[in-house]
C-alpha cells in the first residue's frame, strides 16, 4: 500500500511538473514559485542538474542558477579545463517579457532528458537564471505590457526599487545586479544570452535578435561573431522554421526607412558583458505573435545557441582567450563614446507588412497602421557601424584613495585587481579637473546623470595613504576599468553621480578682509595681474568687485587643490 502511494505521489508531482511546463501553450506563464518548484524537481531527478543560490534580490529571496552538465561535473575550474564552452541565460529581467522563463522549462527537462539534446552537452554548459527579477516577478498583473499579445498575467518590467534592471549593470543599485555580477564573474561564461519582448514595429518574424554592438566588441570577437557565430544561429532558426532577423530599431517610423543597429553601452547587460569579452546576445520574441508562438521562438533560438556553441566550441574558446590577452596588454584607444555611421550600411532581406496610416477615431489625427493582408520581402538599410568619437590611452595605473568606498566595493564585485598601498606613499600623477559637465535634470534610473564632460588636467604630487588602492592596468578587467573610471566615458562611475561631492568648492572669503591680501597676491605675481586684467576686460567685471576679488582667490596659490579635482588619479610612469 505504501508503495502503491508513493508510486501514486510521483505520478501526480510528474503531471503538475508537465502542467507547469505547459502553461504557455494556454496563454498563461509560470508563477515565480512555480518556476523554482520546477527546477528544484528536476534537480531531484536528473543528477546532471544542479540549482545554486547566489547573494540577494531586492526583496530579500536569493536569486538562483541552474546548471545542467552531461557529467556532474559542477566545478567550474574543471568544466574549463575539460575545454568545455558555458552558456548564461538570463530570464525576466523585465518581469513583463516572461517568454525565456517559460521557455527555459521546457528546455532544460529535454536537455536533461532527451539523448540527441544531451549530446549537445558534451562541448557546453548550460546556466540559467530562472527568474532574475523576482520582484517584479512578483508584482503580477494583467496589463501593464499594453501592445503585449500575452500572457494573460505577468510581473511588472522594474523591481522592488521600481529601477530597471536592464541600465543598472554599473551603478549597480539593485541587490539583484550585484548578485548577477558575482555569477558572471564565477562562472566566467563564453557567451550570454538575455530573454526579451519586443516593442515596436509590426512585421513576420517571431524572433528578432541583438547581438553586443559589434564595432564595441574585443575585434577578434567580433570577427568571430560576424563571421562564424550570426550565420550559424541564421541558419539553425531557418531550418527550425523560425527565420529571425535583427532587431528592429527603425530609423524612422517604419522599417523599410531602414534599421539601426542598438547600441548598447555598459549600463545594459550585453554592453557591460562586452567589457569583459564575453559575447552577449538580447532575444526579442515578437510582441504581437501569440505567447506560445514567442515561447517557442525562445526555445528555439536558445537551442540553437547550444547546438552552435557545440559545433564551434574551440574556435569559442581560443577567441575569449585570445581577446582576454589582447586587452591586458592593449596600451592605446580605449573608446569611451560611440556614434553611428550613416554613410555606411549593409541591404538586407527584410519581411514586414505595408504601413499606411488612417484617421484615429480619438484625435481625428492621422495614426499608424501595419497591414498584415500585404506582406512584402524586400531589401532595406541596415545601419550597424559605430565609429568610436572619444577615446583615451590607458594610464599605467589609477590610484583611487579608499575614502571612494563605494566605487571601490563595485570595482572589488567585478574582480578588478587592485593593490593596496603598504605605507603613506607622495606620488606623482596625473590629475583631471572637471571644467564642464551637463546634469540631467531629472532623475533618472535614480540618477541625476551627468554627461558631455569637459576635463583640464595637469601633473601634481599627491600624499597617498597606507590603504589607498592602485588598479595596474595590465588585467583582463583593463575595459571595464577605463570605461569607468574615465569621467568622460558615457556610463563612468562620475556620470552615474558616485563622485559628485568632488564638485564644489569649500571655502570662501569676506571681500572687506580679502582685500589686503589679494593686493599682496598681484604684486608678488605680475603674469597673474595682468591675466586679471584681460578677464575683467573680456567679461566686462570693471564695476564688480566681487568678481574680481573672486577671480585672484581662486587663481591663487592658496586656493584649494581639491575643487573640482576628480579624485581618480592617472600614474602615466612608475614611482
Ligand atoms: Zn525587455
Amino acid at each position: 500500500m505504501k508503495h502503491l502511494l508513493a508510486i501514486f505521489i510521483i505520478l501526480s508531482l510528474n503531471l503538475r511538473a508537465q502542467e507547469v511546463k505547459n502553461k504557455y501553450l494556454e496563454n498563461k506563464t509560470v508563477t515565480y514559485k512555480e518556476c523554482i518548484n520546477f527546477y528544484q524537481s528536476l534537480e531531484k531527478k536528473y543528477q546532471t542538474a544542479k540549482l545554486f543560490e547566489f547573494g540577494k534580490t531586492d526583496v530579500g529571496i536569493p536569486l538562483h542558477l541552474f546548471m545542467i552538465t552531461n557529467d556532474k561535473d559542477f566545478d567550474i575550474s574543471s568544466i574549463k579545463n575539460k575545454q568545455k564552452t558555458i552558456l548564461l541565460i538570463n530570464n525576466g529581467i523585465h518581469a513583463g517579457e516572461p517568454c525565456g522563463v517559460d521557455a527555459c522549462l521546457g528546455l532544460s527537462e529535454d536537455l536533461l532528458s532527451k539523448k540527441e539534446l544531451t549530446q549537445l552537452l558534451n562541448n557546453v554548459v548550460v546556466c540559467i537564471i530562472p527568474f532574475y527579477n523576482i520582484d517584479g516577478a512578483l508584482n503580477r498583473g494583467c496589463c501593464s505590457r499594453a501592445n503585449q499579445n500575452g500572457p494573460q498575467d505577468y510581473g511588472f518590467r522594474a523591481n522592488a526599487k521600481n529601477l530597471d534592471l536592464n541600465r543598472d549593470f554599473i551603478k549597480c543599485d539593485a541587490q539583484n545586479t550585484s548578485s548577477l555580477i558575482e555569477i558572471i564573474h564565477q562562472i566566467n561564461p563564453h557567451i550570454f544570452v538575455d530573454t526579451h519582448i519586443s516593442n515596436g514595429a509590426d512585421y513576420s518574424y517571431n524572433m528578432t535578435l541583438i547581438n553586443t554592438q559589434h564595432n564595441k566588441l574585443n575585434p577578434i570577437l567580433s570577427n568571430y561573431l560576424n563571421n562564424k557565430m550570426l550565420p550559424s544561429l541564421k541558419q539553425e532558426m531557418k531550418l527550425k522554421n523560425n527565420e529571425m532577423c535583427p532587431y528592429v530599431e527603425t530609423l524612422k517610423e517604419t522599417p523599410d526607412s531602414g534599421l539601426v543597429g542598438f547600441l548598447e553601452t555598459p549600463r545594459f547587460a550585453t554592453g557591460y558583458t562586452a567589457l569583459h569579452n564575453i559575447i552577449g546576445f538580447v532575444t526579442e520574441a515578437h510582441m504581437l505573435k501569440p505567447y506560445p508562438t514567442q515561447v517557442k521562438a525562445t526555445y528555439d533560438l536558445l537551442l540553437s545557441f547550444i547546438s552552435t556553441m557545440d559545433k564551434q566550441h574551440t574556435d569559442i574558446i581560443e577567441f575569449k582567450k585570445k581577446a582576454d590577452e589582447a586587452v591586458a596588454k592593449k596600451q592605446v584607444y580605449f573608446a569611451l563614446n560611440w556614434t553611428l555611421d550613416f554613410n555606411k550600411y549593409d541591404l538586407i532581406e527584410f519581411r514586414g507588412y505595408e504601413a499606411g496610416y488612417k484617421k484615429s477615431s480619438i484625435t481625428n489625427l492621422d495614426r499608424l497602421y501595419y497591414d498584415r493582408l500585404k506582406p512584402y520581402s524586400k531589401k532595406i538599410k541596415y545601419f550597424n557601424h559605430y565609429v568610436a568619437n572619444d577615446s583615451v590611452n590607458k594610464p599605467m595605473a589609477y590610484i583611487i584613495p579608499q575614502a571612494w568606498s563605494k566605487v571601490i566595493a563595485l570595482l572589488k564585485l567585478n574582480k578588478v585587481s587592485m593593490q593596496a598601498l603598504q605605507n603613506d606613499t607622495n606620488i606623482t600623477v596625473n590629475c583631471y579637473y572637471v571644467d564642464d559637465y551637463k546634469t540631467n535634470p531629472k532623475p533618472y534610473e535614480g540618477h541625476y546623470v551627468h554627461s558631455n564632460v569637459s576635463l583640464k588636467s595637469n601633473t601634481q604630487s599627491i600624499n597617498f595613504y597606507k590603504g589607498d588602492y592602485i588598479i595596474w592596468c595590465n588585467q583582463n578587467a583593463n575595459r571595464f576599468i577605463v570605461e569607468t573610471l574615465e569621467p568622460k566615458a558615457i556610463d563612468s562611475y562620475f556620470n552615474w553621480n558616485y563622485f559628485d561631492s568632488a564638485l564644489q568648492q569649500k571655502e570662501w572669503f569676506s571681500d572687506y578682509v580679502y582685500e589686503e591680501t589679494a593686493e599682496r597676491i598681484l604684486k608678488e605675481d605680475p603674469q597673474l595681474k595682468n591675466e586679471l586684467e584681460q578677464y575683467v576686460k573680456d567679461k566686462k567685471l570693471e564695476n564688480n568687485h566681487w568678481e574680481q576679488l573672486a577671480w585672484i582667490f581662486k587663481h591663487a596659490p592658496q586656493y584649494e587643490k581639491t575643487a573640482f579635482r576628480y579624485p581618480v588619479f592617472r600614474l602615466e610612469q612608475q614611482y
